[in-house]
């Protein structure tokens, strides 16, 4: 997109692709949030008092009115991203997915929770645990998915009964706002609100949330977790990342090649979890290469109908591209597809295969975030361990064999937060389980089943006697002589396992 401000607060937002107008935004004040926020704390209260299964019948509405208005989503998703319809397809499913899990998962992840008295002596207590929401979550959102970002943890923070106050990136705000208008159509509370701008409105956002739920790149996750550091308020950051793909000699080579193509391409390689370099043992380079290379000479490059890629959202996007491919060139590296920014309109990047690279290229050990597949040949499997790991990112990665179990051991001496065995990206909808970055990809992680609903929630202790009679005791009432025996007593049997254990 590219935003030209037309009166002070409002500007309109075009096509990356064509230049077309897509649509206008009116920009929310920064001294306006402390108001938008105090509004959504005010309708939380009702929202949370609704329950668990109150508020999951509000979400299936909204799936409902999601699943609805799909194609009304999809074009002005690729009015302001310039996407191919393939891509823009992609979002809408994927928050259905997240929607319906959520739906069932709440009640469980919101059940308050019976704890074992950790000693015989404390079985006089009932303990439990309960999970009550945090009143207000800033989602501050990337505008490389203006859809799934929105919404994909905002799902799980409604669900546990939090007010939320979105964020969406200053060059897609469009989606956003018919997303929230969507919420309040289907009968929702006022508890999705908007605050539409840059930096300044984030800040706004990060002073007057309760927690933060940050997407976007590395270098503002820092700043964003300084800012809510003021306040202490708790933050999760998915962030960056330089996913590597392995292909192991014994790998089904279509299947790989396919994937890398898919994963590297896909939404013009604009995702977090692209693939961003592929480490291929050296029986099966050539055979590989060539896989890749008909696959991505296959691609029609586009936004809208009939493409499987679109534009890259707006310049600086593809300056970032053309960076990386330009230093590898220089360094000795070859493009045998793309490698050059066509003549013509739009934001566009042709999808750019790069051979003979190596670690001192930005390609492979800097974020692109475009259409580029660096492919590295190797020589053993601990040799691309080490290359897959050399990296300060940790997001995820993929490893393709035909030998299922040599893949998940190789798995596990990757450094990241998932791998996926013999495809790519698709632990994303895995919703049971978690999805967040190691090193500097990020902090915390999202879904992960209850746990995706139990982030947005403080815990609160609730203690309560068994018997009425005698059940307290330590007070200074209590004779000192009591007191003694009562410390000695809880002294031994404290002691009677580290004892026990101990021989
Ligand atoms: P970005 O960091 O530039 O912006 C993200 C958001 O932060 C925007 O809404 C922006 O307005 C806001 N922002 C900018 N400066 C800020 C500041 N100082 N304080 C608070 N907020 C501020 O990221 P981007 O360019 O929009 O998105 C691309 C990045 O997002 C890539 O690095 C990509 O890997 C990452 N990403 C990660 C995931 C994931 O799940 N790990 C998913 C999608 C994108």
């Amino acid at each position: 997109m590219t935003a030209t401000a037309d009166r002070s607060d409002v500007a309109t937002i075009h096509n990356p692709a064509t230049g077309a107008v897509a649509g206008e935004v009116r920009w929310t004040a920064a001294a306006d949030v402390p108001r938008i926020a105090a509004g959504l704390r005010e309708a939380q209260r009702e929202w949370e008092a609704r329950g668990a299964k109150g508020r999951a019948k509000v979400l299936a509405r909204y799936a409902v009115w999601l699943g609805d208005h799909r194609d009304e989503i999809e074009q002005l998703l690729i009015a302001e991203t310039g996407k191919s319809a393939t891509d823009a397809a992609q979002e809408v499913p994927l928050l259905l997915i997240i929607l319906s899990y959520y739906i069932k998962a709440v009640e469980k992840a919101m059940a308050p929770e019976t704890r074992p008295a950790p000693l015989p002596f404390l079985s006089i207590k009932k303990i439990a645990v309960h999970y009550r929401p945090r009143p207000v979550v800033g989602v501050i959102a990337p505008w490389n998915y203006p859809v799934a970002n929105a919404l994909m943890d905002a799902i799980g923070a409604l669900a546990a009964g939090c007010a939320v106050l979105l964020k969406p990136s200053e060059r897609t705000p469009l989606t956003a706002e018919l997303l929230v208008r969507g919420w309040l159509d289907c009968g929702a509370p006022e508890v999705l609100a908007l605050a539409q701008g840059a930096r300044e409105v984030s800040e706004a956002v990060i002073d007057n949330s309760d927690y933060i739920q940050f997407t976007g790149s590395c270098a503002t996750g820092v700043k964003v977790m300084e800012r809510a550091a003021r306040r202490l308020t708790p933050v999760s950051l998915e962030l960056g990342g330089k996913d590597p793909m392995i292909v192991l000699e014994d790998a089904d080579i279509d299947l790989a090649a396919n994937a890398a193509v898919w994963g590297a391409m896909f939404n013009a390689g604009q995702t977090c979890v692209s693939v961003e370099r592929v480490y291929v043992l050296d029986p099966v380079y050539d055979q590989f290469v060539a896989a890749v290379v008909k696959a991505v000479e296959n691609l029609k490059v586009g936004a809208g109908q009939g493409y499987d890629l679109g534009a890259l959202i707006d310049e600086s996007q593809v300056a970032v591209t053309a960076r990386h491919v330009d230093d590898a060139l220089a360094k000795g590296a070859r493009a045998l597809t793309g490698g050059k920014r066509p003549d013509g309109p739009g934001s566009f990047y042709p999808p750019t295969v790069l051979v003979d690279v190596d670690h001192s290229m930005a390609c492979m050990t800097e974020e692109t975030f475009g259409p580029t597949l660096p492919i590295m040949k190797v020589s053993s499997v601990g040799e691309a361990v080490r290359l897959a790991n050399d990296s300060p990112y940790g997001l995820s990665a993929a490893v393709f064999s035909k030998n299922v179990e040599r893949a998940k051991d190789i798995a596990l001496q990757l450094d990241c937060g998932a791998v996926n065995v013999n495809d790519v990206i698709s632990n994303l909808m895995c919703t049971t389980a978690p999805m967040g970055g190691w090193k500097t990809s990020g902090i915390g992680a999202r879904f992960g089943g209850v746990d995706g609903v139990r982030k947005f929630c403080r815990q609160e202790t609730v203690v309560v006697p068994r018997i009425s009679v005698g059940a307290g005791g330590n007070y200074y009432n209590n004779s000192l002589k009591a007191l003694a025996r009562m410390n000695k007593m809880m002294t031994k049997m404290a002691l009677s396992r580290p004892r026990r254990e101990a021989k």
